[in-house]
């Protein structure tokens, strides 16, 4: 139990956007789980925002690269009515929350591409006291460094997935490994001549049968750059065979689709020897700047990839009383992985009343009693 207990912290310090929180905070905020039967809960920590619809990158584990628009992930990320959220309703969404201080996490579908991103950013930096982290595949950081900086934003979180070949294969763009490097450079030698403490930087590499065999060479491209956390995620997917028997049995509450699994990615391909060898030479590397998302021993790794269906870490998902994630369209769902289940829009309702509003309430009570879905066992909510 209390080996299980650490496990959850630790992939939760791991996460791009924990904001480093000590455990009364999380026992806190997880408290209503147990005592509200009625699914209420305290505001959230993290408001992840899509501010938008459009990526510059194809990425293989990803269903908007890969242009698979049936997924729910895909829909979750490419909004049809509104292609972008609007500024306005942006910075009055700041204003209604800034009291109960979430992190404002801008992590899709290409934030840098976000037309508005530097003003939205700056209102909630420096007119509302927030905190703002943006999650980029860094191609525009080069171009787009003076305004970043300016912006106050607290973190970047830098997704790269493997040394310069690696990397710039999966995400079908050739030379831009290169392109992101220069970009953080730049961004980092401005920031210690002017002698800023923000913005800080994270990388996040996905693992997957691409690149599994190659983590060990991406730390030193890095050397010279003050990078706070180097984040190994192993990949979240649902495979057909999961959404099947998820569905015979939710179809009716919280259909599902496969995701994330187009483009040649197969967990099954990872040979689990040879990865185990990698996370423990990049842990020897980066000492305490690694961080694993989930943090995993050897069987639970073998069952990550070889047994998706089964569960590993928790069995219990706390996402919909901790976090909230709003859509380029509006709409507020639990996480981009999650249902396609809208639980209110913000063009229609404040935050507060969607947070804990019939909808909202209605899913927390369903998830609690059953811990978790079936389609649950490969995302972050559970890991
Ligand atoms: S674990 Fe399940 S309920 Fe929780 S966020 Fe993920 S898909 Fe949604």
């Amino acid at each position: 139990m209390l080996r299980k207990l650490k496990k959850r912290i630790d992939s939760f310090i791991a996460h791009p956007n924990s904001q480093d929180e000590g455990i009364f905070s999380l026992l806190w905020q997880a408290m209503p789980y147990y005592v509200s039967r009625k699914g209420f809960s305290l505001f959230p920590k993290i408001i992840y925002l899509v501010v938008n619809s459009v990526c510059n990158l194809h990425c293989k584990m990803c269903d908007v690269g890969m242009n698979d628009k049936e997924t729910y992930f895909y829909k979750n990320m490419v909004a049809d009515a509104r292609q972008e959220l609007d500024p306005t309703r942006l910075k009055a969404l700041f204003e209604e929350v800034k009291k109960f201080k979430p992190l404002i996490s801008i992590t899709s579908t290409e934030p840098l591409l976000y037309g508005p991103l530097l003003e939205v950013c700056e209102y909630a930096t420096k007119k509302c006291g927030l905190k703002v982290s943006i999650n980029t595949n860094g191609l525009l950081l080069e171009d787009m460094a003076e305004g970043l900086l300016r912006a106050g934003i607290t973190r970047i979180v830098v997704s790269l997935d493997g040394p310069p070949e690696v990397n710039d294969m999966i995400r079908g763009f050739s030379g831009g490994f290169n392109r992101v490097l220069a970009g953080m450079r730049k961004i980092d030698r401005i920031k210690k001549q002017r002698k800023l403490r923000y913005p800080r930087f994270a990388t996040i590499h996905v693992v997957t049968n691409y690149n599994y065999d190659s983590l060990d060479r991406i730390p030193d491209y890095f050397s010279g750059i003050d990078i706070e956390k180097f984040i190994f995620s192993h990949m979240t997917f649902i495979t057909q065979e999961m959404a099947d028997a998820h569905n015979r049995i939710y179809a009716h509450i919280y259909p599902i689709t496969h995701s994330c699994i187009g483009g040649g990615i197969d967990p099954k391909k990872v040979d689990v020897e040879v990865l185990w060898d990698q996370l423990n030479k990049v842990k020897r590397m980066l000492k305490n700047k690694a961080f694993f998302s989930p943090t995993m021993d050897k069987e639970d790794l073998q069952k990550y990839y070889l047994e998706p269906d089964s569960f590993v870490g928790g069995h219990r998902c706390y996402i919909p009383w901790g976090v909230s994630q709003i859509t380029a369209s509006g709409d507020v769902i639990g996480l981009t992985r999650c249902f396609h289940y809208p639980m209110g829009n913000i063009y229609e309702n404040s935050f507060k009343e969607i947070w804990n509003g019939d909808k909202l309430r209605r899913f927390r009570k369903d998830l609690r009693a059953k811990g978790a879905f079936v389609a649950c066992s490969r995302c972050r909510g559970v890991l």
